[in-house]
């Protein structure tokens, strides 16, 4: 049986914490969510990060390290996080989200995160 695991990105540049705005599915259109997105079956969850980052972002970025702890999301998936950089490009939403957002420190609690990324984001912060 596969595991069922979602890897989410903090992607930080310059003390602040890249935010995506989802545009699909219609249950999650408009909250705000760590990028990232489904391993799929025999690939390494720091390799599915960068896929979904160039997927969804356009961008090359690197994980830079795990943030500790998983959280639980529907149809028994798990959500794991790890701190990531930009290696190059600028971020645009190509698929899944119609907003990004860099949030300096004090800005991280103004947008209406996911209810998954709640507890993600709070262990994300302060490891850059
Ligand atoms: O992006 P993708 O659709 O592959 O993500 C799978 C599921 O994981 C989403 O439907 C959503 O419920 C959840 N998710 C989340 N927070 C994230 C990434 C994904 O809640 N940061």
């Amino acid at each position: 049986m596969n595991e069922r695991i979602v890897v989410g990105a903090a992607l930080y540049d310059g003390g602040r914490l890249l935010a995506a705005r989802r545009s699909a599915p219609p249950e999650l259109a408009g909250g705000w969510e760590l990028p990232g997105g489904k391993v799929e079956p025999g690939e390494r969850s720091e390799d599915a990060l960068v896929r979904e980052l160039r997927e969804e972002l356009g961008v090359e970025a690197e994980p830079t390290g795990r943030v500790p702890g998983e959280w639980p999301l529907p149809k028994g998936y798990v959500l794991r996080v790890w701190t990531a950089r930009l290696v190059s490009g600028e971020p645009r939403p190509l698929e899944d989200h119609d907003e990004l957002r860099w949030l300096t420190p004090d800005q991280v609690w103004s947008v209406d995160w996911l209810a998954a990324d709640v507890p993600a984001v709070e262990a994300a912060l302060g490891l850059p």
